[in-house]
């Protein structure tokens, strides 16, 4: 553990009656760094960060802050929620309905005294443009407001982590991009380490600095989101980011053999059967009798276009390796070719991924 780490998780498992819902995580979270954990909904993302906040008992592994334990059953270890300089916001944003937005934000200070308190319930709310706000009641505010307050009620007693559980999903899609965008800022400003809870892929590559993706109690892959994005470590990581495209493929003499041709076998097992998967966006298409460039290429008929205003999605049917019919899809910035035409598909070879089939 390095003094720098604003927050540790050592091998946590934990189970509910007989269902192990986290199973072996260890992450750690940087001082001023943004660190999602995502994943699919049940894939216990939440008990991590209730086990991080103490809110649920430690059942197996360690939890350290800024250098020092705070849970650990095996030395009997378990500082409470309250004493953890942790600030937490949830989905429900759980703002005190009796209290004023003033309020609200003085309740994690109030060991301070009033005239300091004071200051630093303005001084955060400034922080989130909520100022004029500090007398009205929660009921009063829009759901970006009171995600704000909340906000601001976890960041005034300056906590070494903030933990965020979903804190978007309540907020309807347009108003959830602005508010994303101005906690991230906040986040930085501040340089405030972060864990944040969320399932949407699109919210972690936005906010992560590192990535930890879940499946099933388990952390998949960890690192920053281009290292995922672009080198996933399996099939599952690949599809939750995006649609993926998938060939077969099998090693024979020495190459995979796939509907783009010869591939490097990387190593693989002669007679293995792969996956031969791409993203949408990272295919180009060009006319049926010439090369848009050297690489991994194959012929294909165009299906359909729909316009998506930033772009356009192409459908193609190809031929597999078994000769079975495979729809593609294909994202291009211009213009489409016509749906019944015949095109030539190509893909870079670094932006192709393979699997072993399962
Ligand atoms: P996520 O946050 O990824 O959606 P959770 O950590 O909430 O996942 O849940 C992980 C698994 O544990 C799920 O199968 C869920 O149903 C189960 N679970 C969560 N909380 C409890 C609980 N208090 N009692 C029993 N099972 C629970």
């Amino acid at each position: 553990m390095q003094p720098q780490d604003a927050l540790v998780l050592q091998d946590l498992q934990h189970d509910y009656d007989t269902l192990r819902a986290v199973d072996g995580v260890s992450l750690s979270v940087k001082a001023g760094e943004v660190v999602c954990l995502v994943g699919p909904s049940g894939c216990g993302k939440s008990t991590v960060l209730r086990l991080a906040a103490g809110l649920e008992p430690l059942q197996k592994g360690r939890v350290a802050m800024r250098g020092e334990t705070v849970g650990d059953p095996e030395r009997r270890v378990r500082v409470p929620p309250e004493r953890r300089h942790i600030g937490l916001v949830f989905q429900d944003f759980a703002l005190f309905p009796h209290l004023t937005v003033g309020a609200n934000v003085a309740f994690g200070i109030s060991h301070l005294p009033a005239a300091a308190r004071m200051t630093r319930v303005h001084e955060t709310l400034r922080q989130v443009n909520l100022e004029h706000y500090i007398d009205a009641y929660p009921h009063a505010l829009s759901g970006g407001q009171q995600q704000r307050v909340a906000l601001a009620r976890a960041l005034a007693p300056e906590p070494s982590v903030l933990l965020l559980d979903e804190p978007f999903s309540g907020l309807d899609e347009r108003l959830r991009e602005q508010v994303r965008d101005d906690t991230l800022g906040l986040l930085r400003r501040n340089g405030t380490a972060a864990l944040l809870v969320t399932h949407d892929p699109e919210e972690a590559l936005f906010m992560a600095d590192r990535l930890y993706l879940m499946r099933a109690g388990k952390v998949v892959q960890s690192g920053p989101p281009q290292e995922l994005y672009f080198r996933p470590v399996d099939r599952f990581v690949a599809e939750f980011f995006s649609r993926i495209n998938e060939l077969r493929g099998v090693v024979r003499d020495g190459w995979v053999e796939s509907p783009l041709g010869r591939l490097p076998a990387s190593g693989r097992a002669e007679g293995a059967a792969l996956t031969i998967a791409f993203r949408p966006e990272a295919a180009r298409l060009g006319p049926a009798d010439g090369m848009i460039g050297e690489g991994p290429a194959l012929t294909a008929i165009v299906q359909d276009t729909h316009f998506l205003g930033t772009g356009w999605v192409v459908h193609v049917l190809a031929s597999d390796l078994d000769g079975a019919e495979v729809e593609l899809a294909v994202r291009l910035a211009g213009r489409p070719p016509q749906a019944g035409q015949t095109v030539r598909l190509q893909v870079p070879p670094e932006a192709i991924f393979l699997f072993a089939e399962a």
